[in-house]
């Protein structure tokens, strides 16, 4: 890993028609680890994913992943480096699975898909359990079944770093493990993930690093037994959360 890996945040703010939904936040992910990005709902999970991915372009501030600054670096190099999955992300549905899945190495190969790209695909066709499905339209899926196909999508990127937000909506809970267990893999390989995950005990257990945001700004930031304790999730979520402990992490109870 280069000296660059990582991506810095410096004064990042955002606001919509005046109101202010991201404070100005300084913040730091490493590379090579999994972060978890929780808190409530309307926190502004989402808008700091996307100011990270450039879907939008921040009102303030500044955003280096691995070196590069998202707002000069040019889309197909962005591309390389950065894949995201944006949390309504439902694409034409007159397109086959593979079809959509082979969107993601279109900054690598532009229209003309070689062996390398064939395998991408593959790979992650067979990695999303995609490939008893590939030949199916997406609006013949069920939303699982969807949102691994968009899953495969981001994955077929391969890029350095991957960017997720609310990724197992509509998963069941062994489509949802593996995605963990595919994304601890990747980052076993090197790679760097940020993820916004509901499902507390997922961030628990796969996490390398968690960032908590609230009301627009980042309230907490550490380990998950730093940041996933009785009182910091109570505060954050405004309801009352007990926290055990199940081998060595945080086991959240909140449906008590
Ligand atoms: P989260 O992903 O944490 O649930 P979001 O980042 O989607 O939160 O939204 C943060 C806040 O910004 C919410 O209060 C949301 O209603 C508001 N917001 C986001 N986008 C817009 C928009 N285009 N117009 C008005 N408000 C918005
Ligand atoms: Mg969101």
């Amino acid at each position: 890993m280069t000296s660059h890996s990582g991506i810095e945040i410096k004064g990042l703010a955002h606001a919509v028609r005046g109101t202010e939904i991201l404070a100005p936040t300084d913040l730091s992910l490493p590379g090579g680890r999994i972060t978890a990005l929780i808190g409530p709902n309307g926190a502004g999970k989402s808008t700091l994913s996307r100011l990270i991915a450039r879907i939008e372009p921040p009102v303030t501030g500044r955003v280096v992943v691995n070196g590069l600054d998202v707002a000069t670096t040019p889309s197909d190099r962005l591309a390389r480096e950065m894949a995201f999955l944006g949390q309504q992300a439902w694409l034409a549905s007159r397109l086959r699975v593979r079809e959509l899945v082979a969107f993601g190495r279109w900054p690598h190969c532009m229209a003309r898909p070689g062996p390398a790209d064939r395998a991408a695909i593959d790979r992650a066709l067979r990695d999303f359990d995609l490939l008893p499905l590939s030949g199916r339209f997406l609006d013949t899926l069920s939303g699982g079944q969807a949102q691994r196909a968009h899953l495969a999508m981001t994955a077929a990127q391969e890029t350095p770093w991957l960017i997720l937000d609310e990724p197992l909506n509509n998963l069941d809970l062994a489509h949802a493990r593996a995605l963990m267990a595919h994304l601890a893999r990747l980052r076993d390989g090197g790679g760097s993930i940020l993820v916004v995950l509901h499902d507390l005990n997922l961030a628990a257990g796969w996490a390398d690093h968690v960032v908590a945001m609230k009301a627009g700004r980042i309230v907490a930031e550490g380990t998950p037994g730093e940041v996933l304790t009785a009182p910091g999730l109570s505060s954050l979520y405004e309801t009352e959360i007990r926290v055990s402990e199940h081998g060595g992490r945080p086991l959240v109870l909140h449906h008590l």
